[in-house]
Order: C-alpha cells, then structure tokens, then sequence
C-alpha cells in the first residue's frame, strides 16, 4: 500500500478499516495515554492470561496442591509446545518447551556440533543476540577448541549480503546460527533461502526466532530447518521470563544426543533409576521440572495469535511498519533523524529503528517527562530507538501520535541533553 496522507483522520481511518481492530481490547489497557512500542522485549498482557495465571494460582497450586500434576501440569508442557508448533510451521513433536532461549540454544549448539564431526567452522553474523555469540563463544572455548567461529560482516550496518552469507559457509561449516529477525536493525533473513545455502554444503542451520514468532509467518518444515530456538516474552506475549521453546526436524532427533541429562530426558523419570536412558524424540531435549506458571501464561496468551491467525498478523505488521517509515520520511527524517532499518518490507521485521545522535535524550524525555502521552519505547548505543509494533495490540493512531510528539520534542527543545540524563542517574 503506498501512504499519501499524514493526516491525523488518515491514521484513524486506518484504524477503523483494521480487520484485527477488535484484539487491542483483549490486553490490559492501565493508561489509554501510554503508548507501548516495546513490545520486541516485553510484549503487553493478555486479559485472559491474567485471568488465567490467577485462576492457577488460586485453584490449581492453592487448592489442589500437588494432585494439579496429575489433573494437567504433566501434560501442559506438550499442550502448550503444540500451539508453538503452529506458529512456527512445526509439527507438534518436533517442539520442546524448557529453560531460556540461551540455554536452549547451549543445548542445541553443543549437540549439533558433536554431531558434525570433522567440521570446525561455526558461521553466525554480527547482528546476532550477544547472549547467542557468547553462548557460541563459550563452547567453542570450553569443548570445542579446534572449531573456529566466524561472524559474517554487514557492509552498511543494518542488512547483510545475501552473497557474504554464501562465502562464509563451505565444506568445514559444521552449524549455521542466526537470528531470523535482527535485534538492531530489524534486518529479516529469508529462512527458506539460507537454509538452502547452508545444506549444500552439508551445514545444519540453527534459527534464533525470539525476534520473529508471533509477527512473522514462515514455515520450518517448508523451508527444512534443523533447528531452531525463540523466546516466548516478545511477540507471543507471555510475561517475563517465560520458558523457551526448541525445536528439532524429526530425521534429526535420534541422531543428537543432549548435553545435559537431567530426569524429564529420562525414557521413564518417575523409576528413579540411578542410570539415565534418554526417552526417545524430542521430549529428551528437556531438563528438569518446567516452570507451571509462566508455561501457563504461554498457554493462555498464544491463543490470541492463533485466533487472529499469523499471516493476518503479518500483513498488518507490514502495512504499520511502513506507515510508520512513511510518517517518518515526511517528517522526523528532515529533523536529523536517519532510518536504520530496511525499508524492504520483505527484509524487516515488526520493529523499526531509527538513529540520531541525541536519540538516547529523546527516549528517556518521551518515557518519563510527557504532560499528557508518554511513549515507551527502547533505545540501543550509539543512537538508536527501537519503535516496535504489536499489530494485535498497536494502533495506527498511535504511531501517528508518537511520530508527532518526538517532531514536536525535537522541534521546540525542552529534551534533557546526555550530559543532564547522565548527571541525574
Ligand atoms: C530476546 C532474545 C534472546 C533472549 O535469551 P534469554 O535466554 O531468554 O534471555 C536470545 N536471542 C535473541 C535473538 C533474542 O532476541
């Protein structure tokens, strides 16, 4: 869609037209004058998994005690790895909920390269998690030391060649890891693409989705992915800290083998036998107890994203980042603002990022200091903001208001300098 209109009425039409307008009124709302574009790190509150998360607390844990494992718990890890699988284009045993998306990616990296034998090139990028890199770093350090890492290098700093990537995979490339959706810039690889590359030559790919599932639609058995990592606290919505999710193909489940053993891998856990027996597939990819309540906030908050459905989600996370970019051509761009983001559609996630040397001042300005609507919104070194859209949860107004307030911000001053922030905090 090409925007022609900056007009405040043009926003709000566009919210009236919105066929998934009728989501935001599925979150909690504490402050209609706050607006959250933060959502790429803590993704907002589902009334339902409130109300759920209480109804756990209250009846399932207060109430039934420790009979809740038999009436649910036990089989909630599952349930919930099945809804995952949805998303992500996965069949549902070819998914594991458990631990952080760092440790998973530990688990996974490890096996993949025991597997990969006689390979010693691990391939990342230099836009990848820096919890992912020093994972990478750390095993290469502690197990692996004849392997090397090698991170691929972005010519402009917010996308990388298609072509680096295909030079930095060859014949001694054991595993291939990046983040599907870039933290920084937003930059969106094409999974199906890269994968491809990458078994050419005999590489695994391992995909880190955290920035990805939940606003994107791609499909992992499609595109044949090995493995592949995410968070469920961004765009899935389900609170601080909530498990992590894994996945292995199927052809490849009997052929890794865990680096940690811990009784939920075990083939029959409740025999309490002094020798570990892996169970077969992929519930070996586990560790110990998983965490019930923040399980079952994922459980209740992916729901929405399934009944609103991933391409709907997709398709208006699009047309929000590009209305957002628009706005900002016409009018934070000629401020001094530069886009830092893709401005391919196809090559971006559903955050945009923008750079400005003072951009750090604006933030906190914006954040804490505004007399009527604050915005939150994330700031990266040197200069970056994040500008996230939720399309369940964002409206177009909204972006509309946020471009005008950082315009009017910059415009008539009244921002604290670096040097102010820093001195008070
Ligand atoms: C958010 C994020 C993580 C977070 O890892 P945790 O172990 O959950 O803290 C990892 N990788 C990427 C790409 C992320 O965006």
């Amino acid at each position: 869609m090409v925007f022609n209109s900056t007009d405040h009425s043009f926003a709000k039409k566009m919210d009236l037209e919105d066929p998934l307008k009728n989501y935001r009124s599925k979150f909690v709302i504490n402050n209609p004058n706050e607006i959250y574009l933060n959502g790429n790190s803590l993704g907002p509150l589902p009334i339902k998994t409130k109300e759920k998360l209480e109804d756990v607390i209250n009846k399932e844990w207060g109430e039934r005690l420790v009979r809740s494992w038999q009436e649910g718990w036990f089989e909630l890890s599952e349930k919930v790895a099945g809804k995952i699988a949805k998303i992500i284009g996965a069949k549902e045993d070819e998914v594991v909920v458990s631990d952080s998306t760092s440790v998973n990616l530990y688990k996974l990296v490890y096996a993949a390269l025991a597997h990969q034998k006689g390979r010693t090139k691990v391939v990342s990028d230099e836009f990848n998690f820096p919890s992912d890199l020093y994972v990478l770093q750390g095993i290469v350090d502690q197990h692996f030391s004849d392997h090397n890492l090698e991170l691929i290098k972005s010519n402009d700093q917010v996308t990388i060649d298609i072509e680096d990537v295909e030079k930095s995979i060859d014949e001694n490339t054991a595993l291939v890891i990046l983040s599907h959706v870039c933290f920084k810039s937003s930059f969106f690889y094409n999974i199906k693409e890269v994968t491809k590359l990458a078994h050419e030559k005999g590489a695994l790919v391992l995909w880190d989705l955290s920035h990805s599932a939940g606003v994107v639609d791609f499909d992992l058995n499609e595109a044949d992915v090995d493995l592949a990592i995410g968070c469920t606290y961004k765009y899935l919505n389900s609170g601080p800290g909530a498990p992590a999710y894994l996945f292995v193909k199927k052809e490849l489940q009997e052929k890794l083998q865990m680096p940690i053993w811990g009784w939920f891998a075990h083939e029959n856990p409740f025999e309490f036998s002094l020798e570990f027996t892996p169970v077969k597939g992929m519930k070996k990819f586990q560790v110990g107890t998983p965490p019930i309540i923040s399980l079952s906030a994922i459980d209740a908050s992916v729901d929405l994203i399934l009944d609103a459905g991933i391409e709907n989600i997709r398709r208006k996370s699009v047309l929000q980042t590009d209305y957002l970019i628009f706005l900002a051509q016409k009018i934070l761009l000629p401020l001094g603002f530069k886009l830092f983001s893709p401005t391919d559609n196809k090559r971006r996630g559903s955050h945009v990022a923008f750079v400005k040397e003072d951009a750090y001042s604006i933030a906190q300005t914006i954040k804490y200091n505004s007399n009527d609507t604050s915005v939150i919104f994330d700031f990266r070194k040197p200069g970056i903001i994040r500008l996230s859209v939720n399309p369940l949860y964002n409206t177009y107004e909204e972006l509309w208001k946020t471009v005008n307030i950082i315009e009017h911000l910059v415009i008539n001053g009244g921002y604290k300098t670096n040097e102010e922030i820093n001195g008070v905090t």
